[in-house]
């Protein structure tokens, strides 16, 4: 059977889908991946340079700035049809979980409701010492404005590389990659810890494993179905009407 239709069948027989979703998912809305975005102005850097709790504190300007780009370029997104697909997925599952490592609020804006925001979310900003979040007007480009409370710098609130994530997110994730019957792993390169272990924990607890991504990856030789293409173009194929 063609890999597609045996997805179909993986996916119309599950009664408990777990979903995590990476950069990739979120391209084709025109936000880049880590790996894209480093172009132009920012070729010099990478993301190690800028998403860590070290460069902010050597250069809180420059990462501001970074995120003040990225932030802009999610305000200026549109949901695309993968995301799209996703909300028919959760719409017609028994059991779903939508875990992201996306920052971008896209799943919830196509109209998810049970998001876990493994990383956070670039639009929301908080204290960087004491994690107060803090009101919108407070986001402008230059520097990072700082908390009214406590007088420190803002910053975006997302987990940076060295972070530790929520343990809330990652508890709720955990459970429900071991709770699934069938885990999709979407447009992620599955390299960045602790997200790229949920895929296998499924797998370990007996679920089929459905990865979709036009490149390979470390996980694709674990799954049980390698969908290689672009989310919004598989995605709306494996969930739509045949
Ligand atoms: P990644 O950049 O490491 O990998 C992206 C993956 O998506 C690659 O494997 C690539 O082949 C695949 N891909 C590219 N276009 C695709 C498409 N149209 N459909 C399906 N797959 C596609 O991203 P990652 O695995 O999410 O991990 C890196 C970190 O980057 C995460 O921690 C995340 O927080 C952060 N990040 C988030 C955003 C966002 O919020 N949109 C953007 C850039 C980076």
């Amino acid at each position: 059977m063609h890999a597609l239709a045996e997805a179909r069948s993986l996916v119309s027989k599950a009664r408990r889908i777990a979903v995590l979703t990476g950069a990739g998912i979120s391209s084709e809305s025109g936000i880049p991946t880590f790996r894209d975005a480093m172009t132009g102005l920012w070729s010099r850097f990478s993301p190690e340079d800028l998403a860590t709790p070290e460069a902010f504190a050597r250069d809180p300007r420059t990462v501001w700035q970074w995120y003040a780009w990225r932030r802009e370029l999610v305000e200026r997104a549109q949901p695309n049809a993968g995301h799209a697909a996703l909300v028919e997925l959760e719409r017609r599952t028994k059991r779903f979980a939508l875990i992201t490592q996306n920052v971008d609020g896209l799943h919830a804006r196509a109209g998810s409701r049970h998001v876990i925001e493994l990383h956070g979310n670039i639009l929301r900003t908080r204290c960087a010492r004491e994690g107060r979040i803090l009101e919108e007007s407070a986001m402008r480009p230059g520097s990072p404005p700082t908390c009214a409370a406590c007088g420190s710098h803002a910053r975006p609130d997302v987990v940076w590389f060295g972070e530790r994530l929520s343990p809330e997110s990652l508890s709720l994730a955990g459970e429900a990659a071991r709770g699934c019957d069938l885990f999709l792993s979407i447009g992620t390169s599955a390299l960045v810890e602790p997200a790229a272990s949920l895929p296998l924990e499924a797998l370990g607890a007996g679920a089929a494993l459905i990865e979709v991504n036009p490149q390979p990856t470390p996980l694709s030789r674990h799954a049980t179905l390698v969908l290689a293409g672009a989310a919004g173009e598989v995605l709306p194929r494996l969930v739509g009407p045949a």
